[in-house]
């Protein structure tokens, strides 16, 4: 697998608890010039056969008619012959049928709406610009317009009770998206990390309400009914190869005695002046350190990593360590998370890295 991923580093203003790279204060002039390096930048994959594209931001849908237009023929011109998953990144605020008709014409095939809470003062407590009401309007178009689409949700907010989460979840599944991410406030982010000692996560309760409403989770943020997992997703879990076009985009790539990662810098201003500018170029040559990082990435998914892994890196000790302490399972021949051990994914992580 192959993916592509395309950053279009502009929001309208800057969320609270934000750790993605993007800018606020920007003019149309300067999303002109990004664009076009974008589209320079694009213009050396034009060989490439990729399987899944994902813009994502900052907000994507912050772009007017001509721009997302721009864009998406620029995208267009690649050979997109093994294509099967094109997703488009949205905030309710910014987007409205004639952007959701354009990306359906250009063949963008899953959206992904930034709904975080169906409660405004949440919203209004997480420095999210839209309104409630935004996000209802969005989901009619996009259901009008038959897009399959995934919804962000945040829990685990200071001050925030979990019925008031537990009423979003409800409120978001009568919508019946096809996906649905959870991420916690207080653990997903550095913000307000101080709360993190005295607050109880609601991420289990959670995972089994997601389930009984027909949400398999397939990683630990992530759930989806049966057949509609982030093909886009699943490729940087497993360590697949992708490549990243626009500013902060990072790109990796598996080679036969090495795999090498690379990015471009944070920075539109140097973007726009050299679309092939690359920083933090690491090449990984140790076989082990390849395995380890495919074990630590893959315990993320639900269906874990191969028992192999772990034979091949010697550590079947801390193998058993980790499945006696309850944060680890062993089903015949793979290894995953137990339930308790989802909630101590930094840790099991932590621990491999520094045992290994
Ligand atoms: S809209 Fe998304 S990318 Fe933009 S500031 Fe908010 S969280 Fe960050």
């Amino acid at each position: 697998m192959l993916g592509l991923y395309i950053h279009i580093p502009f929001c309208k203003s800057k969320c609270k608890y934000c750790g993605f790279f993007s800018i606020s204060n920007f003019d149309t002039d300067i999303v002109k010039n990004y664009l076009h390096a974008i589209e320079k930048e694009l213009s050396v994959y034009t060989d490439y056969l990729f399987d899944t594209i994902y813009i994502g931001g900052g907000t994507p849908s912050v772009l007017d008619y001509d721009e997302l237009e721009n864009l998406l023929k620029a995208i267009q011109k690649l050979n997109l012959k093994k294509l099967k998953e094109f997703t488009f990144e949205a905030n309710p605020e910014s987007i409205d049928e004639t952007k959701i008709k354009i990306l359906k014409d250009c063949g963008v095939s899953r959206i992904s709406i930034g709904v975080q809470s169906l409660d405004n003062n949440v919203l209004q407590f997480l420095g999210r610009i839209h309104q409630v009401k935004d996000v209802y309007t969005c989901i009619y178009f996009l259901k009008k317009h038959n897009f399959n689409f995934n919804v962000d949700v945040i829990f685990d907010i200071p001050t925030v009770s979990y019925k008031k989460i537990y009423n979003t979840l409800t409120k978001l599944c009568d919508l019946n998206p096809n996906h649905i991410s959870a991420y916690s406030y207080s653990y997903d982010t550095a913000f307000l990390s101080e709360y993190k000692g005295d607050m109880k996560s609601h991420l289990i309760e959670i995972v089994d309400f997601l389930k009984d409403r027909g949400y398999h989770r397939y990683e630990i943020s992530n759930f989806a009914k049966k057949g509609y997992e982030s093909l886009h997703n699943i490729t940087y879990w497993k360590m697949g190869d992708f490549i990243g076009v626009g500013a902060a985009a990072h790109s990796m790539k598996n080679l036969k005695n090495c795999r090498v990662r690379y990015s471009h810098p944070a920075e539109v201003k140097r973007y726009i002046e050299n679309s092939f500018c690359f920083d933090n170029i690491e090449i990984i040559r140790d076989e082990k350190e390849i395995l380890l990082e495919n074990l630590v990435f893959g315990l993320r998914l639900t269906s874990g990593v191969e028992l192999e892994i772990f034979k091949k890196l010697d550590i079947l000790d801390l193998l058993s360590y980790l499945i006696k302490k309850g944060y680890l399972e062993n089903n015949e021949d793979r290894v995953c998370l137990t339930k308790k051990g989802t909630l101590f994914l930094d840790y099991v992580q932590e621990y491999l890295y520094s045992n290994s």
